[in-house]
């Protein structure tokens, strides 16, 4: 086994598969640590935006025939709904985790990435220590995801404040009941429920607060209609965890260490923006690291991050305030062109100048007005 290497990757989650295919491509050599054995699962919503499965397109790394693609987004609150899709027809894709760790490890051997299941323990000043032994490389990639411990070796951990978030995450046997990925607010608790596949749906519920089981929140923190839609459903697999969702780190680089994915700062689950901005980092760190530029890497994380982690601050916003959740919601009922023009910015990377100044501003205003009664929202929408 070599003892040297150009890139060591500590984490075979989809940050570390994807950075490891693409600097692997570009001539590095290539090491990544994983100590959990293949079919890699993981708590997580699963739905693929649209900007995710381009930047899996430029690695080279097709979802064809797995999962269900999902053409936009409808938000549930208080009786009231409002749905749109991404524009100019751009699909997202619901993918079981274990299926797209699947296609990423694949794409990862075919590549030329060297895979070693064993746990990093710490670094040295020359490379990474592990579980089999030491290892030397010229740079050091942290994919260790939310609670990385390479952030904290390389001192690039930042404190978090905030109210602490957590997820559980339940597959159920059941056709999905829209084609959309659905998120329904409850009382300081979300529901996340992604289509699968033709007779799957992943359940993924969001919460702030004393930590709980699946059964409990549904029961107690969502609507009923919510539990009644999956009650008698089979559940697949075990429930999965995760949080405390946000976690920070000073910048994505220091010295030869470079952070990707989770392990580089999380803001929360809501927006389903982890992914994307995990692949999005691995395209810009790998030619960073070929031209040994780790500071320019750190700025095009903290550029591809500014837009998906405002957006997830405003959202989080709805979840702590039911009366600007509900006009928000209206406001967006209201105008499903804007809403498709925001989930552009959100899932298709379109900038912001792109939803329109005008439109910006009625949405401003819709939300300055008192909200309306929900006559318009009251058929049992939930
Ligand atoms: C409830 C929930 C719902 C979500 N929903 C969505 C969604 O719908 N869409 C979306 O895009 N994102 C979603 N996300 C976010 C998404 O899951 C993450 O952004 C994504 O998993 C980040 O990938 P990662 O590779 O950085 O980290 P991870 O997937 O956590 O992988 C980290 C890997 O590092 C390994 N590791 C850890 N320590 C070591 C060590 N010392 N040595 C070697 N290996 C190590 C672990 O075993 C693991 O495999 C959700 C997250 C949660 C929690």
């Amino acid at each position: 086994m070599p003892r040297r290497c150009d890139v060591a990757i500590v984490g075979g989650g989809p940050a570390g598969l994807a950075t490891a295919i693409a600097t692997a491509r570009l001539g590095l050599a290539t090491v990544l640590f994983e100590p959990r054995e293949p079919p890699l699962d993981k708590a997580c919503g699963e739905g693929l935006m649209p900007s995710a499965l381009a930047a899996l397109a430029r690695l080279g790394v097709d979802l064809d025939g797995v999962g269900r693609p999902f053409p936009g987004i409808r938000y549930v609150a208080g009786g009231g709904v409002a749905e749109a899709d991404f524009p100019a027809g751009a699909r997202g894709r619901g993918v079981r985790r274990t299926a797209l760790a699947a296609r990423l490890l694949a794409a990862a051997g075919d590549a030329g990435v060297e895979l070693r299941r064993a746990r990093v323990a710490a670094l040295t000043p020359t490379g990474v220590a592990h579980d089999g032994g030491k290892l030397d490389a010229r740079f050091v990639v942290g994919a260790d995801g939310l609670r990385s411990r390479v952030r904290r070796w390389a001192d690039l951990a930042r404190p978090a404040s905030g109210a602490a978030r957590f997820g559980v995450v339940r597959h159920l046997r059941r056709a999905p009941w829209s084609e959309r990925v659905e998120v329904v607010f409850g009382d300081g608790a979300e529901a996340y429920v992604t289509p699968l596949g033709g007779e799957e749906i992943g359940v993924a519920l969001l919460w702030s607060g004393a930590a709980r089981g699946f059964d409990e929140l549904l029961a107690t923190r969502l609507p009923a209609a919510l539990g009644e839609r999956l009650s008698g459903s089979e559940t697949l697999g075990r429930d999965r965890g995760a949080g405390p969702f946000r976690q920070r780190a000073r910048r994505a680089a220091a010295g030869r260490v470079a952070l990707v994915g989770d392990a580089a700062g999380y803001v929360d689950a809501l927006t389903g923006e982890g992914l994307a901005i995990a692949f999005e980092e691995a395209l810009a760190l790998a030619p960073a690291l070929a031209a040994g530029d780790l500071a320019a890497y750190a700025r095009a994380s903290a550029r591809l991050r500014r837009v998906p982690e405002t957006v997830t601050r405003l959202a989080l916003l709805l979840t702590r305030h039911p009366p600007l959740r509900r006009r928000a919601i209206a406001a967006l009922a209201a105008d499903p062109a804007l809403f498709s023009r925001l989930l552009g910015v959100l899932g298709t990377g379109r900038t912001v100048r792109e939803v329109g100044g005008a439109a910006l501003v009625r949405f401003v205003a819709r939300l300055a007005r008192p909200a309306a009664p929900l006559a318009w929202a009251e058929r049992g929408a939930r």
